[in-house]
């Protein structure tokens, strides 16, 4: 009998701002935590890099522990001593650093949306490295995502290598090119970097404002592989609208960048099993899914069904920024009552004017029958939202990947969408006959107006009124799709690999 010889798995360092559930703003932190779940499930050894930040959800981190090290890292001139702390979280091992600098760059009560974001994350980005380094770890592949983590990719060819930090490919992946973490060059300096040989058109200077430099170029330009997160955004971040400047830089590395579809966690988003629901519910039994949307109902105050429970409940989840088409979530809000259904937008802005402008429309519908909206962040209620509506408004302008129609489908509501990036990628509308039948479960449009919006939504609302059980096969057939990290995860290891063969090869 010949052994089968177990192939060895890669070992993958993710460096990241967010992870969910414990640090999460939006979809990164789903991604890191739902792609290093299904990388460490195939056989590879996964470990995770944050910041440990004090607004963190400490108590989803188990047995967290203070490491008995004392790490220095460089910064402006000077070492600082950094703890290193570790836990797991979701099953994943998890090093959190925490900076004894005087800035106390992440005891600031929230993520990002700090004056010196840029120090902050170039800081982090250092000490990463230096943990792997003094921690005499030998990662196969150092993975990491957006702006906020893109200066480890220069970081480690101009001063890693060189002291014997030198096993890991670098992979890349860009969540969203709005944000690129832009600033003067002299800000480069702080981390150790050398701005003479980087602030260059073919490095790290910005495409628009010639005296900055960008972090999210370096990113790109320094690693071995680059992906973003859904093919169609793959294709219009390539042209200048898209890639804000960057399409030219994707352009010259056209070689090395493409677009990987996100999946969902399956086992955190699982209507059948999950502890926040009410009632579980499956594919092949509906009933809880109503029962959790009477609860909600009656939770919320938003009048119970009658009869055939015409009245549809339309669910958004969202943050509520121009990229999201706020325009065209209030004017939802709206149509959805004008076509007789009930509306529940969860969401919350980091832009004022426009958390203004919701929490007049909040209190223009306090004690409304059939709208409210909770402006604010709230995991728990999430869950209830996406099991207990029948259809998902999403009608953003672009839209990366999106992971919100994939929860949604997944609890049995139906996405009503706008066809862009992720969205394009993963929603098939159902009177759109160049799909085949089992590929259809959605609604969607282009034009980026109320008149799009209303197409969708319009339709959406006369199948469910006039076809119930047309609906509930389409229903069950999006819940049964899979849009887990499986095949996603595959991608992934199938790059690493071409990386990883390819490693003796120059950049
Ligand atoms: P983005 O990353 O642009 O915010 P995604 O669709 O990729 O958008 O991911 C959004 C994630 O954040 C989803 O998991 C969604 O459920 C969650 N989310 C967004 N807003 C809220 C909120 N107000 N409360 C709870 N969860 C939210």
């Amino acid at each position: 009998l010949t052994k089968l010889k177990k192939k060895p798995g890669y070992h993958v360092v993710h460096i990241a701002a967010e992870m969910a559930p414990v640090a999460k703003v939006g979809g990164l932190g789903d991604v890191v935590t739902g792609l290093g779940r299904a990388l460490q499930k195939k056989g590879h050894l996964v470990e995770i890099i944050l910041p440990k930040y004090d607004c963190m959800d400490y108590s989803r981190i188990k047995n967290l522990k203070v490491l008995d090290v004392e790490l220095y890292s460089y910064f402006d001139g000077q070492t600082h001593k950094n703890k290193i702390w570790l836990g797991i979280v979701e099953g994943l091992p998890v090093y959190f650093i925490e900076p004894h600098h005087p800035a106390k760059f992440f005891w600031r009560g929230q993520f990002y949306g700090e004056n010196d974001d840029f120090k902050r994350f170039t800081y982090f980005c250092r000490a990463a490295l230096e943990f792997l380094l003094q921690s005499g770890k030998k990662p196969d592949m150092i993975h990491t995502h957006d702006w906020q983590t893109a200066a480890v990719a220069p970081l480690y060819w101009d001063i890693y290598v060189s002291q014997g930090l030198d096993s890991a490919r670098l992979a890349f992946t860009c969540h969203n090119f709005e944000y690129q973490g832009v600033d003067a060059p002299g800000a480069l300096a702080s981390c150790g970097l050398n701005v003479q040989q980087l602030h260059r058109p073919d490095r790290m200077q910005d495409n628009f404002v010639h005296d900055r430099v960008n972090l999210l170029k370096g990113g790109i330009v320094f690693s071995n592989v680059v992906t973003t997160v859904s093919p169609t955004y793959a294709q219009e971040v390539r042209a200048p609208e898209g890639g804000r400047g960057l399409h030219l830089t994707l352009a010259q590395h056209s070689k090395k960048f493409l677009g990987v579809l996100n999946g969902i966690d399956n086992e955190s988003w699982n209507p059948a099993t999950d502890p926040l629901l009410e009632f579980q519910f499956s594919a092949d039994d509906l009933s809880g899914k109503y029962a959790n949307k009477a609860a909600l109902r009656t939770r919320l105050g938003l009048a119970p069904s009658e009869g055939d429970d015409d009245r549809p409940l339309v669910g958004c989840i969202t943050r509520l920024v121009p990229q999201k088409g706020v325009h065209l979530i209030r004017h939802a809000i709206y149509r959805t009552l004008e076509c007789g259904g009930q509306f529940i937008l969860l969401g919350s802005s980091p832009v004022p004017s426009i958390q203004r402008e919701f929490e007049g429309i909040a209190r223009d519908f306090d004690q409304h029958p059939h709208i409210r909206l909770v402006l604010k962040y709230d995991e728990a209620l999430s869950h209830s939202i996406y099991a207990a509506s029948d259809m998902f408004v999403i009608p953003s302008i672009f839209e990366p990947c999106g992971l919100t129609q994939m929860i949604a489908m997944r609890y049995g509501s139906i996405p009503v969408v706008r066809k862009t990036g992720g969205l394009n990628d993963s929603v098939f509308d159902a009177d759109d006959s160049s799909y085949p039948e089992e590929k259809k479960n959605g609604f969607t449009f282009s034009a980026a107006n109320e008149g799009g919006l209303n197409f969708a939504l319009d339709r959406a609302m006369a199948y469910y009124r006039t076809n119930r059980q047309w609906w509930r096969n389409l229903v069950t057939r999006a819940m049964k799709m899979d849009y887990s990290w499986d095949h996603s995860a595959d991608e992934y290891i199938d790059l690493y690999r071409q990386c990883l063969e390819r490693s003796k090869t120059k950049l």
